[in-house]
């Protein structure tokens, strides 16, 4: 199949998807921010040293292993681009008397707002209160002040994170915000210290912060199983070559790579991902997706290897429909994945995987699924998708008596 053809039947199948009302099963979107962590002493540390709470959960979510702040590695660029879904430096004014900042393109709160018709109480920002000093939303037309999020600003004294911590479980648990941006700011300052344990320490706070946050969520009768939480950066630390943990802001390896670690009920579980490339700008968009709004000035993209189905295939039925409808596993699949094997061609992928090859659960297109498929019809042994590409099936009642156009094929 041709780039063009598969482009059109990933177009087909897109429409396929939305046409049968696969909504997904998200109401609530909490970003949670933790300023610069370096990747290496977050998840990027697979024995979870540092963060073994984040590292606990991550068998219910999904890790980016490939996620990053490209553009410029400082809080005052980075916090509000994930905001915008996109990188462009605050402005100066003057704002009720004060010097402010603001954004130049709308937020994703009045996104959200805007295209969910929401109450500025579903719409929040939890931070620890800088005054004036505090980067203000866009007045963009059409967005702008009437559509901002109602902002929670604990005062800053004693212990910043835990300030705001209390704060977000109060508002989460009182005003079940639609969508939610948590900012705990004091591993950055730990990190500007030198004092390595002193980092270290704020990295553990935040750690069990977020864990305890997600606990929240999840014994709240209105979010639990509804609500996707995004943890994330702004940016990272110079790698040991550039610096060390001191200091961030130029374009080393170490304070590009972020964490993206998402948990939700439309995401895999279980999983790491590391393509394509995500960048932290992406995150706004793929709140829209989840929420249904759009985010028309975001240069960022739905973050779909997140997404974890369900997919429109029927496991065992390698050449998915070609004619037969409904779907099923006949004996025609066995010559159509050996033939595969024969031409190598590419073809039949659903989210860049051929998922209703692989009989044998492993996430491998490989022989031993021509072994597995003929076991299944000579002794009625199981057919084992995979994991990371849950199938729709048994499809939804609704589904038309006759094949739909574009149903995924593999001719
Ligand atoms: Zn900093
Ligand atoms: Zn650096």
């Amino acid at each position: 199949m041709n780039i063009f053809k598969k482009s059109i039947a990933i177009a087909f199948l897109i429409l396929l998807m939305a046409s049968i009302a696969w909504s997904y099963e998200t109401e609530y979107v909490v970003v949670v921010l933790l300023d610069g962590i370096r990747y290496t002493e977050s998840l990027g540390d697979p024995s979870g040293t540092y963060c073994p709470l984040l590292t606990d959960l991550t068998s219910e979510g999904v890790v980016h292993d490939s996620a990053f702040n490209d553009v410029i590695t400082n809080t005052r660029n980075a916090v509000p681009a994930t905001w915008m879904g996109r990188f462009y430096s605050l402005q100066d004014t003057s704002y009720l008397g004060n010097d402010v900042q603001f954004c130049r393109y709308p937020t994703f709160w009045e996104y959200a707002r805007v295209g969910l018709s929401l109450p500025a109480s579903k719409a929040v920002y939890v931070t620890p209160d800088y005054g004036t000093s505090t980067w203000l939303p866009s007045f963009y037309p059409g967005y702008g002040p009437d559509y901002w999020p109602s902002f929670h600003h604990p005062e800053r004294i004693g212990d910043y994170n835990l300030a705001v911590f209390d704060s977000a479980v109060t508002v989460l648990k009182r005003d079940h915000p639609v969508i939610s941006y948590i900012y705990l700011p004091d591993s950055d300052h730990a990190g500007h210290s030198g004092d390595w344990e002193y980092y270290i320490a704020e990295i553990l706070q935040a750690d069990s912060l977020v864990a305890a946050l997600w606990d929240t969520i999840q014994a709240d009768p209105l979010m639990a199983g509804k609500t996707t939480m995004m943890v994330t950066n702004d940016h990272g630390r110079h790698d040991d070559d550039h610096g060390g943990f001191q200091g961030h802001g130029d374009d080393c390896f170490g304070c590009r790579h972020v964490m993206l670690f998402s948990l939700g009920p439309d995401f895999k579980r279980n999983v790491h991902v590391d393509s394509p490339r995500a960048s932290i700008a992406d995150i706004a968009a793929t709140a829209g997706e989840l929420l249904g709004f759009d985010t028309p000035y975001s240069t960022g993209r739905v973050l779909e290897e997140l997404f974890g189905g369900p997919y429109q295939y029927l496991p065992g039925d390698v050449n998915m429909y070609n004619g037969i409808w409904p779907p099923s596993v006949i004996g025609g699949d066995v010559t159509y994945l050996v033939n595969y094997f024969r031409s190598l061609s590419e073809r039949c992928l659903i989210g860049g995987f051929y998922s209703s090859a692989d009989i044998n659960g492993d996430c491998l297109v490989i022989g031993s699924d021509v072994t597995s498929l003929v076991q299944y019809f000579r002794v009625g042994a199981d057919i084992i998708g995979c994991r990371d590409y849950p199938p729709a099936w048994p499809v939804p009642d609704d589904l038309p008596p006759g094949a739909p156009e574009g149903w995924p094929n593999c001719e």
